[in-house]
């Protein structure tokens, strides 16, 4: 029985696709793509305004979209995500990404435990990982976080070191499985990867760690160059003193949304 809340939140998208980026990478997973976000990274290719319709899927991987109107409440998106999640399409998590969904987090603290008993999924949440008191209120309810350091020579946005600090301590504590994931330009500086390491080997939060060169995007075409990604894996790799992983956004290649 799904419990009747006031909350509502702003989602621009819910659909069933394969997990495009990270080391969970190929994993078959419903996305809600929530409104909003307070960054402003230069290479963002996600449109993160507040919309006033939610274009959903309602059949698992037929690309046939239908629009409803913003904002859903906790009970209607726990309706199209059961709907969504017809057991043939043997979806493996959900994804919960955006935009920052953490801009949402008293929806998600309402949505959260709900959907996990109704879909019976894991929670999988993508985030800029750099609200931690956001996060503080939803961490129970979440199995992995896919969490971005920004790095400030890539974003072209001031330094967020402390705010990445904090959220990395709060998922170690929590034990939470993590990817931290950097995404990096041509512009990338050797002390951004630098402080990286540091603050990765300071927190202890994790084993899995990204480097996903930049696509080009709307606002920067500063693609690395392959030269420049393999020398700083081997920068990462021995400054943190394990692998790490050069993965590219693959549903690009793939041609999945
Ligand atoms: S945090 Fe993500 S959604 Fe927000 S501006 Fe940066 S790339 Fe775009």
């Amino acid at each position: 029985m799904i419990q009747k809340t006031q909350l509502s939140a702003f989602v621009s998208e819910i659909f069933s696709s394969a997990q495009g980026e990270g080391v969970h990478i190929g994993r078959r997973q419903p996305f809600v793509r929530f409104c909003e976000c307070h960054r402003n990274c230069l290479y963002c290719d996600t449109p993160v305004e507040q919309t006033e319709t939610v274009r959903i899927e309602r059949v698992p991987g037929s690309g046939a979209f239908e629009f409803v109107p913003n904002p859903l409440s906790v009970e209607q998106l726990l309706e199209l995500l059961h709907e969504l999640n017809d057991p043939k399409s043997a979806h493996d998590d959900l994804f919960i990404t955006g935009g920052e969904p953490l801009l949402q987090a008293d929806f998600l603290e309402a949505f959260l435990p709900e959907a996990r008993q109704l879909l019976n999924l894991p929670v999988h949440l993508e985030t800029s990982g750099d609200l931690m008191e956001p996060f503080m209120n939803i961490s129970d309810h979440i199995d992995h976080v896919l969490m971005d350091i920004k790095l400030p020579s890539v974003t072209g946005e001031p330094e967020t070191w402390e705010q990445h600090q904090r959220f990395m301590e709060k998922i170690k504590a929590e034990e939470i499985g993590a990817t931290i994931k950097l995404v990096v330009s041509a512009d990338t500086s050797d002390q951004d990867l630098a402080e990286s390491a540091e603050l990765i080997t300071a927190t202890g939060t994790c084993s899995h760690v990204v480097l996903q060169p930049m696509t080009a995007a709307l606002k920067t075409d500063r693609v690395p160059t392959a030269q420049q990604v393999l020398g700083w894996q081997s920068q990462m790799a021995r400054a943190l003193g394990h692998s790490v992983r050069i993965i590219p956004q693959c549903h690009k290649l793939m041609g999945l949304l």
